[in-house]
């Protein structure tokens, strides 16, 4: 394999998909030297078939908005890879919505739900559609018209999709009632992240942030330290911040960064129960603003237009959205101390910034890695449906616990370098890919 060459392949099949292109270019360096050690898989053009999705369907989404007017947006599901499982990953509505970044989101979704230990395929889906400023009646409408169009492309053995960004479990709810109408099915299975009366699992809502943080638990282990009286800065206020806020106060850091569109709140005392509840009463009011929470707990500041990178902290982590840290805030964090930052987005991280850590020798962990709790824990939730059964709490933390203590094992054993340190980018892209290799070799050549 020849990186350059593939990448320049790529740039011409898909021009301009920059996000997909920058996430396939991460894996293809990372995996460079131990592909071109196994002549099996350059002989199976393994990678050229990975770096492309199974199959993207697309289609129109028309509804109506609350003054009766029609609107038309754009929906995608791309079924990335199925070498391991049935397709599996998540929904995200946001305007931002296009091909690139459905790809990127595929592409990742396959080496992460390998990571989980668990038979999961991977596959990514969406919407233009944008929940901002929208009525509970028009987002119930437009998940509707979603599944109108979706539900035929998906089943609990084919392709099971999840929440993502925008999308949370009151979306699920409302594409899931549909789904059944329009399925005559009542399968539970077909969808994750589903509420606790109808088929969800406990620790679902909590476990990409839960995850999160059980990995840099690991990740700190390993370096001999601790979580314990850390600070910590996070980005966003969703359902992903939410999650890592909980734990990590829970395990006795001080969360005194979260971050919206519009700007940074900077909690000194830290996080109590009734703050990490507000959370999530600012994610449902659906304005994308985090401002409001500086007017109701006067002991945090609103700084407006700041990112969480600009407060200073031990420990940064990214919950928002793709390259929501750049080489510039990389630049700032170190300045001002920070000695670890673990992705909880996807791709949180822009490669300037992933070089800058790496250069620095602070611990660095890539999203694949430390937010597959999510995916785990959906995947966790479809074994509970199979069965027809549901686990209590402690069961499926433990269960989520013991999938990330494997998952960072993995990162060390094939991300540890000769001086010691631990390239989890590495590790995490290459244990992800040998397991899908390997599938796909198994099964021949389809
Ligand atoms: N959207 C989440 C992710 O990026 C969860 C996907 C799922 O549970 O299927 O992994």
């Amino acid at each position: 394999m020849n990186v350059n060459r593939l990448m320049t392949d790529l740039e011409r099949k898909h021009p301009g998909e920059s996000e997909y292109l920058q996430a396939v270019r991460e894996v293809l360096e990372s995996i460079e030297e131990l592909y071109n050690e196994h002549p099996e898989f350059e002989k199976a053009k393994i990678i050229e078939r990975m770096v492309e999705p199974d199959r993207i369907i697309t289609f129109r989404v028309t509804w109506v908005d609350d003054k009766g007017e029609i609107q038309t947006n754009l929906g995608y599901r791309v079924q990335f890879n199925s070498a391991i499982g049935p397709y599996k990953g998540g929904i995200r509505f946001h305007a931002a919505v296009n091909t690139s970044m459905l790809k990127f989101l595929g592409f990742e979704q396959t080496f992460k739900n390998a990571l989980t230990t668990l038979p999961m395929g991977g596959a990514k889906g969406g919407s233009d559609f944008s929940p901002k400023g929208k009525s509970d009646a028009e987002i119930m409408r437009f998940c509707q018209a979603f599944m109108l169009e979706l539900w035929n492309n998906i089943g609990p053995d084919t392709d099971v999709p999840a929440g993502d960004v925008g999308v949370g479990g009151r979306e699920i709810g409302y594409m899931y009632g549909m789904y059944k109408k329009l399925a005559r099915e009542y399968n539970t299975g077909v969808l994750t992240g589903k509420g606790l009366t109808w088929g969800g699992s406990l620790i679902r809502p909590e476990a990409t942030g839960f995850g999160a943080l059980y990995f840099v638990e690991h990740m700190l282990g390993e370096a001999g330290k601790s979580i314990a009286g850390k600070s910590v800065a996070i980005s966003g206020f969703g359902n992903v911040a939410w999650g890592a806020a909980q734990k990590a106060t829970e395990l006795g850091a001080k969360v005194i960064a979260i971050s919206g569109p519009d700007g940074v709140i900077y909690n000194p005392n830290g996080m109590t129960a009734e703050k990490i509840d507000y959370m999530l009463e600012l994610r449902a009011s659906n304005r994308d603003i985090v401002a409001p929470f500086a007017e109701r707990f006067p002991d945090a500041e609103f700084i407006p237009g700041k990112k969480a990178w600009s407060v200073k902290c031990d420990i940064a982590l990214p919950c928002a959205f793709q390259n929501e840290l750049t080489g510039e805030d990389a630049a700032e964090l170190l300045a001002n101390g920070t000695w670890c930052v673990a992705e909880v987005s996807n791709m949180g991280c822009t490669p300037e910034a992933i070089e800058t850590f790496i250069k620095a020798g602070i611990l660095f962990a890539p999203g694949k890695a430390v937010n597959a709790g999510g995916v785990a824990t959906s995947g966790l939730e479809m074994t509970q449906n199979a069965q027809h059964l549901s686990w209590s709490a402690e069961e499926v933390d433990a269960k989520l616990h013991y999938i990330m203590s494997q998952i960072h094992q993995a990162c060390v054993k094939y991300g540890k370098q000769a001086d010691g340190y631990i390239n989890y980018v590495k590790g995490a892209n290459i244990a992800g890919f040998m397991k899908v290799a390997q599938a796909m070799l198994e099964q021949g050549v389809i």
